[in-house]
């Protein structure tokens, strides 16, 4: 894996932003906490755009 490579996430609830490594994330339909908030949300709907959900289900 590039080092350069990671997901932008965003909580759809509070809109904390922040970016994750795709080898350190659950799978994309994994319930997943906001680590601001806690709201419990599958982790594709934290992904910032498609390009983040495609590159989070590429490497779950
Ligand atoms: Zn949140």
């Amino acid at each position: 894996m590039p080092p350069e490579t990671y997901v932008r996430l965003q909580c759809p609830n509070c809109s904390k932003q922040w970016t994750g490594r795709p080898g350190t994330l659950p799978e994309a339909n994994d319930d997943f906490d906001c680590p601001d908030c806690g709201s419990t949300k599958s982790l594709a709907e934290f992904a910032r755009t498609e390009h983040d959900l495609e590159t989070m289900k590429q490497f779950s």
